[in-house]
């Protein structure tokens, strides 16, 4: 497995910066031209070396004021980023070809098709690749793919690492200084953001591979809103994060509102003709320096919490069951302009990632199951239980659960289920749990007799006032994403 490392400038000078952002400036030209012109669904199975010899050709490349290496490398990479966003287009247009072709071969043919882009000709890819696949844009002006033997690498007496990089003129190299004693190797992209640069690369993983064992156990995780992770003996791991988010998107909100008003001032005094005093609101009162900086202490804080609870949930299990999290991705129309619910999907990605990228460096074994309807279920008697908060109740026997530990134990259920499969719709879930609790309510005739003989799952501390039957629904006191969740049908 391969993974990126970051090394980052140290007090480059202004000067130098100024040149790789000119560098970076011209290289986005060349990137949005390859967008525009092969970016579209029709131009699938073109190769970068075709469009630099016809640039070299007719005199394109002429135009673009950088050095031949740089932005054939720029070429190579948006090419690069073209297919792959055409591979995340068809995937839908695959499953289209699985559904309208019964035959076998006729299937074969139309995933090959689509494989080596020599598609064009069939009328039924042709319209599913227009329509899940669209001409993307490219507006990334900050970057600079340089390779391997583009660049040199040398240690300062100090022990840092320099690194010198080609500039616009022939023989010309800008050197800058890093933050790091490691060389970067490899092909670098460097980009540039609020006047440092990064220098991004990637290295084996096996070189990061960790010495901590994993522990000896089978566990099963729910990804919950308060805590990065719930396992399904009840621990909670990684607690601060709920509070992160909170703090974090009311701040944005609020400086986000405030940014709004002085841009409507900025643009008024445009409007009366104030060229100046709008530009100098918009240098100085609009910048994104701080604002990058403050997002990116933000993430690597919520990356550190998130990575260090699966290190926690390892430490005990060397087998975690979990829900796919990148299949429930809300869509991003319905998360809205709500701050909060965004930033929580979006640490639903972070956590996925830290799922499967420390099971594989401790060597613990990871499974995704079928989330549908685990944080609904309560595991004593196994029907569909009420939701009242971070509660929830059993109307069968009258345990109450604690929401995210219930959902544990029903996603480690979940893996060896013969009849839940990954793509096993929620609809057919929903039906299934009601089957078996039907035929445990025949089988079991006095209700108040609970299989697992399981009380008082909540904690006791905040069980006082629970009064689950007589009182189930608070939900007047239900924090915003509770709700959201409760209604949700596929959680
Ligand atoms: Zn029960």
């Amino acid at each position: 497995m391969k993974v990126t490392r970051i090394a980052y400038s140290r007090r480059l000078n202004t000067g130098k910066y100024a040149q790789l952002a000119e560098q970076a400036r011209r290289l986005g030209r060349v990137r949005a031209m390859v967008w525009a012109r092969y970016g579209s669904p029709v131009r699938d199975g073109i190769r970068d070396r075709t469009i630099r010899d016809q640039w070299m050709a007719d005199g394109t490349a002429d135009t673009f004021g950088v050095l031949a290496s740089a932005w054939k490398e720029t070429v190579r990479d948006t090419v690069a980023d073209i297919s792959a966003h055409r591979a995340a287009g068809k995937v839908k247009v695959r499953k289209a070809v699985h559904r309208r072709y019964k035959d076998e071969t006729q299937r074969k043919k139309g995933y090959s098709d689509l494989r080596r882009g020599s598609w064009q000709d069939n009328a039924f890819l042709a319209r599913k690749m227009r329509q899940y696949v669209q001409h993307g844009v490219s507006r990334t002006a900050n970057q600079i793919v340089v390779r391997s033997d583009q660049y040199n690498t040398w240690n300062m007496a100090d022990g840092n690492v320099w690194i010198d990089i080609p500039g616009l003129e022939r023989r010309q190299k800008i050197a800058i200084p890093l933050n790091t004693t490691v060389a970067p190797t490899g092909t670098l992209r460097l980009i540039l953001r609020s006047g440092r640069v990064e220098v991004h690369y990637a290295v084996d993983a096996p070189d990061l591979r960790e010495r901590r064992p994993c522990g000896t156990g089978k566990s099963g995780v729910d990804k919950g809103y308060t805590e990065v992770l719930t396992d399904s003996e009840g621990h909670h791991h990684g607690e601060g994060l709920g509070a992160m988010l909170r703090v974090e998107s009311d701040y944005l909100k609020t400086k986000n509102a405030r940014r709004a008003k002085i841009r409507s001032i900025a643009e008024k005094s445009r409007e009366q003709g104030d060229q100046a005093k709008a530009e100098r609101i918009e240098r100085n009162n609009l910048g994104t320096v701080k604002r990058c900086r403050r997002r990116s202490r933000f993430e690597s804080r919520v990356r550190t919490v998130t990575f260090t609870a699966v290190h926690a949930v390892i430490d005990k299990a060397n087998h975690v069951v979990a829900e796919d999290l990148t299949r429930s991705f809300s869509s991003r129309r319905r998360l809205g302009k709500n701050t909060n619910r965004r930033l929580a999907a979006w640490t639903k990605g972070v956590t996925a990632e830290a799922l499967a990228s420390v099971s594989e460096r401790r060597g613990s074994v990871l499974t995704l199951v079928n989330a549908a309807y685990t944080s609904q279920v309560v595991p004593c008697c196994r029907i569909l239980g009420k939701r009242s908060g971070d509660r929830l109740h059993c109307t069968w026997c009258g345990d109450v659960w604690q929401a995210d530990h219930a959902g544990a134990i029903n996603v480690l259920e979940r893996d060896g289920d013969p009849d839940i499969s990954l793509y096993t719709p929620h609809t057919r879930v929903k039906q299934l749990i009601q089957e078996r609790a039907d035929r445990r309510r025949t089988r079991l005739p006095v209700q108040d007799s609970s299989p697992i003989g399981r009380r008082a799952n909540y904690p006791s501390s905040n069980a006082q006032g629970i009064g689950s039957r007589k009182n189930p629904g608070r939900r007047t006191s239900l924090p915003a994403v509770g709700r959201g969740r409760a209604r949700g049908a596929a959680e």
